[in-house]
């Protein structure tokens, strides 16, 4: 079995804002929405929690929990930037990481652990980097499978840390509620329950053959994680599988420059992302919506894949000039990558770019990263600087999609 970190950022969106904000420390925040607007809370403080407001909890019930709350809208833009500063610190320890959302993560450890001396070690430090540079609090859980690990992030918060060792695993796993496996859905766990099973420990003694055949193959998948085994590749849980930029315009568009700008910046964030996650799409999508809500996609193939928006671009650009054929303004343009390939660095000498290209974009990059977007811009968006406020991570676009 091998060793996994599984680390977690407490209320990430509420406490991007205390770290932003340190009036707002200590104080119930919740973000999703203003007082009283229509809505949920999406992400509530610790302190917001602990006077009964959770995820999902209505802006309107929340503000008659905590009539002196903070209620923030949220910025997205910024939320992303703590992300990458979170994923930069975490590759510092180890470039084997899966990346699960913005603010969790699964870190194979197996071979940082010695430079750290123990997990226990290696956790602690993790976590006071990341406090000390973001102010961010962070849960962690290690064990000997991802599965596991990540089921140890969730025992305690804020703050936690969790770790499970060969010889606790079995005690550990014992006592694990059945819905807090992954796998294990609102359906799934009505059955077994049906079936008085309620503990991984439990659901371990049933024979895997019993479980293919009530749940296909996902039962052999809940059989090896009540064990605290990945079984078949725990990538496939939540695993990236499209990256996808969108946004809206505040009046309809309809020149066709102004609107290739758009998709290009759309398609160069989404890129710097696939970057960042070290893979390249074989596919890319656009889509676009008429002022009257008519709304067109196109899909091109990428051969070969590619995560570089200059080699990506004329194919936008040619399915653009294809489709966008009423005389009509156009109120929303995205652009989505997607049929990911992973692939090892070395591996990309292969000819679909010269060596030269990839340094440019890793330099740029890296550029970006250091010293903000607009320390490089490419000429195609400078169109938008006309249109758009500068935000410290990009353009602040109207409606800034950051879907996976
Ligand atoms: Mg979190």
């Amino acid at each position: 079995m091998g060793l996994f970190l599984y680390i977690d950022i407490d209320a990430f969106f509420a406490s991007v804002e205390q770290s932003l904000n340190r009036r707002l420390q200590g104080r119930p925040v919740m973000v999703g929405g203003l007082k009283h607007e229509r809505g949920v809370v999406a992400c509530p403080s610790y302190e917001a929690r602990a006077r009964g407001v959770r995820t999902g909890t209505t802006l309107h019930e929340a503000a008659q929990l905590i009539p002196d709350g903070v209620f923030l809208k949220g910025d997205y833009h910024q939320y992303q930037h703590y992300s990458d500063r979170f994923y930069d610190i975490l590759s510092s320890v180890t470039p084997d990481i899966d990346r699960v959302s913005q603010d969790e993560a699964c870190l194979d450890i197996a071979g940082a652990v010695r430079r750290f001396g123990s997990p226990r070690t290696l956790a602690l430090e993790l976590q006071s980097s990341i406090y000390e540079r973001l102010a961010l609090s962070t849960s962690i859980g290690v064990g000997p499978s991802r599965v596991v690990a990540k089921i140890a992030s969730e025992c305690r918060k804020p703050m936690g840390l969790t770790i499970v060792d060969n010889d606790s695993l079995r005690d550990f796993m014992a006592a694990i509620p059945i819905k807090r496996l992954p796998g294990v859905g609102s359906v799934t766990g009505r059955i077994l329950r049906e079936m008085g099973i309620e503990t991984a420990g439990q659901l371990a003694q049933v024979p895997e053959t019993y479980l293919k055949r009530i749940f296909g193959i996902n039962g052999l998948k809940i059989a090896a994680y009540s064990r605290g085994e990945d079984g078949i590749p725990f990538r496939d849980y939540r695993a990236i599988r499209t990256v996808s930029r969108e946004t809206g315009f505040a009046e309809d568009i309809t020149d066709k420059k102004i609107l290739l700008s758009h998709f290009y910046y759309l398609l160069e964030r989404a890129s710097a992302k696939l970057r960042r996650l070290n893979r390249k799409a074989a596919t890319v999508r656009i889509k676009f919506r008429y002022a009257d809500f008519e709304t067109i996609e196109g899909t091109s193939p990428l051969s070969p894949p590619s995560h570089d928006e200059t080699a990506i671009f004329p194919r936008v650009e040619m399915m653009f000039e294809r489709l966008f054929c009423r005389r009509l303004g156009i109120r929303l343009v995205g652009v989505t990558l997607a049929n990911l390939k992973g692939y090892a660095d070395n591996e990309t000498l292969i000819k679909d770019r010269s060596e030269r290209g990839r340094n440019l974009l890793r330099g740029l990059d890296a550029a970006r990263r250091k010293s903000g977007f607009f320390s490089l811009m490419t000429g195609r968006t400078l169109a938008l600087a006309e249109r758009y406020q500068r935000g410290d991570t990009g353009y602040v676009l109207r409606t800034p999609g950051l879907s996976q």
